[in-house]
């Protein structure tokens, strides 16, 4: 079954074909490590985490790479602010990172480059445009020339008399041109610096992606990631100085990009109040739901993020784990792995389409409940195990209130000492436990085989 992405570099459809379908190479911006990260940072590691384990069912060999930005004005400033040295803050948020990613069910990628790991391999990349004159030195900065690649904007569309008029370039006196940009700048010796041609100093934000790019992946990669927030300038930039330090090959053969997320259709930002970090919203709602909720929008568009969305994920959820649970005695071969459910390998070949995809796994909800079976439950564990859903113990599932286990064991003693209130026909008693359960979030039925307990989602 063929793949097909949109390419933002052509802006169509196109039939995916890797350079070498021995080594397909993928590579996703990642953070900058001096906060948390706000669940709208999770979505391009959800939608590409999907892409990343589809290309793995196609192709032998998948490299992806996931960087790590450990040096940045943001970070030296939280440095400052906290007094601790930037690796405290660096190695404080990268790991935060790490376990944010993991409780959303992303894989780990292959390579996770460290920006400060690489200032020999951008120190070289530096040199190279310098040679080639597509950059130049100004006062202990190294500017790259703009005017130098006739085809600077290609991707994000904008001609650079634009950017000058719109202000989007910041206007520096040691600028050739305004929208020249930053590989190297100088530090004072308070700020983080390395021994450079230039003197001490540290790179720009683009030239670490370009280097580490190169480094692990190669000079012509087959696709480049990242939310479309950073298609101009970052992207922009990391073409300019990737084709130019490589005289001239294609640097990212695709590049995909996701749409923001907004929060009651307003963006999230610090100065709104509405920031919502992923390590908090772990505690509050069970994280498949969070994921969920990520993959219901198709990945170029925007999407919106709303307490009515959430509960609609989790009662989503609640449906498919209520078929699972009915199937609990149904036993599937362990030795077999699960089956890719075909139609929905479509939708993820067509453009990664999630929101269809996600409705395949919905009928195949359904018919596992119409047709309880090994194979109709071995097809919907699949379909969820491609998407990374479904991956909890059903029962587990409705033991908990919202991204917390509820205590079994108190709950298993209460129903225990409330079957021996009702035998003795004390149902004062049996009714104060089933308040007491009650207030704990938990919810009882009695049934032909005994009492079932579950959690009610917040
Ligand atoms: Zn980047």
């Amino acid at each position: 079954m063929p793949i097909s992405l949109y390419n933002s570099l052509s802006r169509r459809i196109e039939p995916f074909a890797p350079l070498d379908p021995n080594r397909v190479t993928v590579y996703l911006c990642g953070p900058t490590v001096y906060n948390y990260v706000h669940i709208g940072n999770a979505r391009g590691p959800v939608v590409f985490d999907v892409l990343v384990k589809l290309l793995r069912r196609h192709y032998p060999n998948v490299v992806y790479a996931r960087n790590i930005t450990d040096v940045d004005d943001k970070i030296n400033a939280a440095a400052l602010e906290q007094g601790v040295p930037i690796g405290t803050i660096t190695g404080r948020f990268s790991e935060a990172y790490r376990q944010d990613m993991a409780g959303l069910g992303i894989a780990p990628p292959d390579v996770e480059p460290y920006a400060t790991a690489h200032i020999g391999q951008i120190v070289a990349m530096i040199q190279t445009l310098i040679a080639a004159a597509n950059a130049y030195e100004a006062q202990g900065h190294v500017l790259f020339d703009v005017g130098s690649y006739p085809a600077y904007g290609a991707l994000s569309g904008r001609d650079t008399d634009e950017l000058i008029a719109g202000a989007r370039v910041e206007v520096a006196p040691y600028k050739k041109n305004p929208t020249d940009f930053v590989l190297w700048k100088p530090s004072t010796p308070e700020l983080p610096g390395w021994d450079s041609p230039w003197g001490r100093g540290r790179p720009g934000w683009h030239i670490e992606c370009s280097a580490m790019s190169a480094a692990h992946l190669g000079e012509t990669i087959d696709i480049h990631a990242g939310g479309v927030d950073l298609q101009f300038p970052h992207h922009e930039n990391e073409i300019a100085q990737s084709t130019c330090a490589h005289g001239g090959k294609v640097f990212a053969r695709w590049w995909l990009h996701n749409g923001m997320l907004t929060f009651d259709g307003r963006k999230m930002s610090k100065s709104l109040g509405n920031v919502l970090h992923v390590h908090q919203l772990l505690t509050q709602h069970p994280p498949e739901a969070l994921r969920l909720l990520l993959l219901r929008g198709h990945y170029r568009q925007p999407l919106d993020w709303s307490d009515a969305a959430m509960a609609q994920a989790i009662g989503t959820l609640d449906g498919w784990y209520r078929v699972l649970r009915e199937l609990n005695d149904v036993a599937i071969d362990p030795d077999q792995p699960l089956p890719v459910p075909e139609r929905l390998e479509a939708a993820l070949c067509d453009d990664l389409n999630t929101p269809q995809a996600l409705a395949e796994l919905s009928v195949l909800a359904d018919a596992a409940r119409q047709a309880p079976g090994a194979g109709t439950k071995a097809a919907l564990l699949g379909a969820g195990a491609v998407l990374g859903l479904l991956q909890d113990d059903p029962e587990a599932w409705f033991k908990r209130a919202g991204g917390h286990a509820v205590d079994a064991g108190r709950v298993e003693a209460l129903l225990e000492e409330r079957r021996t209130a009702r035998a003795a026909r004390d149902f004062a008693r049996a009714d104060a436990i089933r308040h007491e359960l009650t207030e704990m979030g938990v919810v009882i039925e009695d049934g032909a085989q005994g009492t079932r307990w579950s959690v009610i989602k917040r």
